[in-house]
């Protein structure tokens, strides 16, 4: 098995080239179709390993195969196909091998349906009903394969040579397996028989193969020995029994035939991808950016990365994980970089940014815990914006750290006076302080400045909108001079000691 380059706990599925590189499902760059997935690296096309790569061996599954048809559909319609050809054996011979007929190509098109589930990777038994829906042929095809061959081994042996008949009947049941597999992926006869072809599938799986004959040898002799042992007479019921353990051995072994082509599927030129219809949804755009910088960043390209985030958020704006990505590797960057001055602005704009993205998108909930995670690593950060100062007050406030949320509204009106919400800012901090000892001078004082913020006049507020425009500390209204006169009339400045 191998593994993702840049996911090793996860199984490679596809391989790059020109990379000299195995990937996993996240790694590439996926298409409409098979054929037109892309390296993230170098937008080559890439080689599918196939569904086989994940596969473990079917002898690891064995015990998993006998549990294949124990389902309660499954079991119902090998008890009443039982039934029917077990009654059926006390009926007149014209009506009992019409019967017996019947039974045996309801439970061989079944069997062929579980095989080829199976080879295409799905490892519950199909659907009973849906089993029907296709030709009928395809059995009858088979039955006379078998018919043919067995009459051919019967006939040389009791016409020309009995030792020749029975040789002939031992390559036959040995060669059994492989006509199913051929005609299963082939669905061709001539090609099912054909020696040639029989003998190149069996080299290929080589001794997994005998592994598979001899389970299928046991399973045939143990009918009859099993029926032998629990019972001594041969009644009506023990014909039910037999014919329901023949029925259900018919499928685990026709499940683990199907099995052998899904393990050997790149052997046997067979691809159970392509047939898959539970296959994953094609990946957004940015979504696909994303995977593609985790590559970026993984082979160390950081050049790359800064700029492949920016073009990515002017063409998706809002994308989530987007924003919460270039975020988070934002913020992992920092600590590489502790006395650049230009870098830590550069970063505080792009935590505002995302901070306010959070706030207009409805994820307040995400706020205070990525606000704490710029805090570890930038421990004064500050934003700018008056809204998400108090948003982030609010949050603070909400998850108990009243320290912070104090330190984020004290002198709001001063940077911000013409802010929308300085009244109920003001209240929050006057709530906050009231709660931290010795802070009665500044809870009245805050509460004064309340009281004189509401007798100012609406008008001077601008709306949100425009704060957040604006909000780079350059409002230049008259409202701040508003703000003076009403701090001139002796409203003073509250401080805040903690
Ligand atoms: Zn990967
Ligand atoms: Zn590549």
């Amino acid at each position: 098995m191998s593994y993702c380059k840049y996911h090793p706990l996860n199984t490679a599925q596809f391989s790059c080239h020109e990379c000299d590189c195995n990937l996993c499902k996240r790694c590439i760059n996926e298409g409409r179709n098979a054929s037109k997935h892309r390296c993230f690296s170098c937008e080559n096309e890439v080689t599918s390993l196939g569904a086989a790569i994940n596969v473990a061996p079917f002898w690891r599954r064995i015990d998993q195969a006998f549990k294949y048809p124990l389902a309660t559909e499954v079991l119902v319609m090998i008890g009443l196909l039982s039934l029917m050809t077990t009654l059926a054996s006390f009926l007149a011979l014209p009506l009992m091998a019409a019967l017996n007929l019947i039974g045996g190509a309801i439970i061989i098109k079944y069997c062929f349906n579980c095989l080829s589930a199976t080879a295409k990777g799905r490892m519950s038994p199909p659907d009973f009903k849906d089993s029907y829906e296709g030709s009928i042929l395809l059995i009858f095809k088979l039955t006379f394969i078998v018919v043919v061959l067995s009459a051919i081994a019967i006939a040389a042996y009791a016409f020309l040579n009995p030792a020749f008949g029975s040789l002939l009947g031992f390559l036959l049941i040995t060669a059994f397996p492989a006509i199913i597999i051929l005609y299963a992926i082939t669905e061709n006869i001539f090609e099912a028989v054909n020696p040639l072809k029989i003998i190149s599938l069996i080299l290929r799986i080589g001794l997994p193969y005998g592994l598979i004959l001899g389970i299928l040898l046991i399973m045939i002799t143990s009918v009859g020995i099993l029926s032998d042992l629990i019972i001594y007479k041969q009644t009506a019921i023990t014909l039910v029994f037999q014919s329901a353990v023949a029925n259900y051995y018919l499928i685990v072994m026709f499940h683990i035939m199907g099995y052998m082509i899904f393990q050997y599927q790149n052997d046997l030129g067979y691809s159970a991808e392509a047939d898959d219809q539970n296959k994953d949804p094609i990946r957004s755009e940015p979504e696909k950016i994303c995977a593609k910088i985790h590559i970026m960043i993984k082979e160390g390209h950081w050049h790359l990365v800064d700029e492949t985030f920016k073009n990515a958020l002017t063409r998706f704006k809002e994308h989530p994980q987007l924003n919460s990505e270039y975020f988070l590797y934002t913020l992992s960057l920092l600590p590489s970089h502790p006395s650049d001055a230009e870098k830590q602005q550069e970063a505080c704009v792009i935590f505002g940014r995302y901070f306010m993205f959070l706030i207009k998108n409805h994820q307040e909930h995400r706020l205070y815990v990525d606000y704490s995670k710029v805090l570890l690593v930038m421990t004064h950060y500050q934003p700018e914006e008056a809204r998400l100062r108090f948003e982030l007050a609010k949050t603070s406030s909400e998850n108990g750290n009243t320290k912070q949320a104090v330190k984020l509204l004290y002198g709001l009106h001063k940077s911000h006076p013409s802010f929308m919400h300085l009244i109920p800012a003001y209240e929050l901090l006057a709530d906050e302080l009231e709660t931290l000892p010795n802070m009665e001078k500044q809870v009245t004082q805050c509460r004064k400045l309340v009281s004189a913020l509401k007798e100012r006049n609406p008008t001077d507020l601008i709306p949100n909108e425009a704060v957040e425009e604006t909000s780079n500390g350059k409002e230049t209204d008259n409202s701040l001079d508003d703000y003076q006169k009403t701090e001139n009339k002796g409203l003073a400045p509250i401080e805040y000691k903690p």
